[in-house]
């Protein structure tokens, strides 16, 4: 029995990873059974049968999963937004920190395009990295257009992790993965639902080599309804408010109109923003009429 891990699913084969070799696999045994099915990313033990085959026995347990994409044990998801092209969108980068934080994965902020921006917009841009540094996010600012060098700086990030890159269309996505394994050849300013692929192509989700890990070749979060949420766990899904939940009144505080409410006073403090907050409450809104709105 051999330890692997799955880095593509097509209709029912599994290509599972050993060291450098890869394993076309079926499923099979007891995990069948109990109606399991494994995704990629998974952990597997698999017995090799002939040159390059094999069946999968069990699949490990996850740390976590998406549905769409189909990944599991996530290290890292990182959010692509751009300095213009499209504009910057705080609430949907709160969106998709909001969707990370909820999925138990962890989140890095890359701000694109940055050699688009005029030297005034670069002093807003550093108020805006500096804001979700405080919050404790990795940010980085970068430019696909400068090519490997300004972009090597973020190998760190993907070296040995699994990752999903999400973000709207046109942000960048492609380009980045393109610079850092010119191999990949993403097709660019594609209006697409996967990385640089055509709009009517289906495909699964595979995990593809990127910075010296791996990253999935769809982009994650491609969902962005809050609706999986429960009111009572938005909270934990902003780190600043996390920090002072426990000082509330009440335990079943929503940090609304509650009286002894810790985090509003953190609010006046102004220890979490006003926008934060204010994207906290339109979330809040929107979870509890249940209907997205973006
Ligand atoms: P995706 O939809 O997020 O994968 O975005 P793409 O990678 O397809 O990029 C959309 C467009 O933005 C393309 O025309 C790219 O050439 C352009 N682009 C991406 N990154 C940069 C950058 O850092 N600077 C500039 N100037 N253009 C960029
Ligand atoms: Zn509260």
């Amino acid at each position: 029995m051999t330890e692997g891990r799955i880095i593509k699913a097509v209709s029912g084969f599994y290509d599972v990873k050993h060291e450098d070799e890869i394993y076309r696999c079926r499923g099979r045994g007891l995990f069948r059974k109990k109606n399991i099915t494994p995704l990629v990313g998974d952990f597997v033990e698999f017995d090799k049968s002939t040159q390059g085959e094999g069946f999968i026995l069990s699949v490990k347990p996850r740390k976590n999963a998406l549905t769409r994409p189909s990944v599991a044990n996530i290290d890292q998801a990182i959010i692509v937004t751009s300095a213009v092209q499209p504009d910057f969108n705080p609430l949907l980068l709160d969106r998709f920190l909001v969707l990370i934080e909820s999925k138990d994965i962890h989140p890095v902020i890359f701000m694109t395009k940055q050699d688009l921006l005029s030297e005034q917009d670069h002093e807003k841009w550093l108020n805006r990295q500096y804001m979700y540094e405080a919050i404790g996010y990795p940010v980085e600012r970068v430019s696909a257009a400068h090519g490997k060098d300004s972009i090597q700086r973020l190998e760190k990030y993907f070296k040995d992790r699994v990752s999903v890159i999400s973000g709207q269309s046109g942000v960048g996505k492609s380009s980045l993965l393109n610079v850092l394994n010119p191999s990949l050849d993403l097709q660019t300013n594609a209006i697409s639902t996967s990385l640089g692929r055509g709009k009517h192509t289906t495909r699964h989700v595979a995990l593809v080599e990127a910075g010296g890990g791996l990253v999935a070749d769809t982009p994650g979060f491609s969902a962005l309804d809050l609706s999986g949420i429960d009111a009572g766990d938005l909270g934990d899904c902003f780190p600043e408010i996390r920090e002072h939940l426990i000082g509330c009144k009440f335990r079943s505080c929503y940090h609304y109109k509650e009286p002894g409410c810790a985090v509003k006073q953190a609010v006046e403090n102004g220890e979490i923003t006003e926008q934060r907050y204010a994207h906290y409450i339109r979330f809040l809104d929107e979870i509890n009429s249940r209907k997205p709105r973006y």
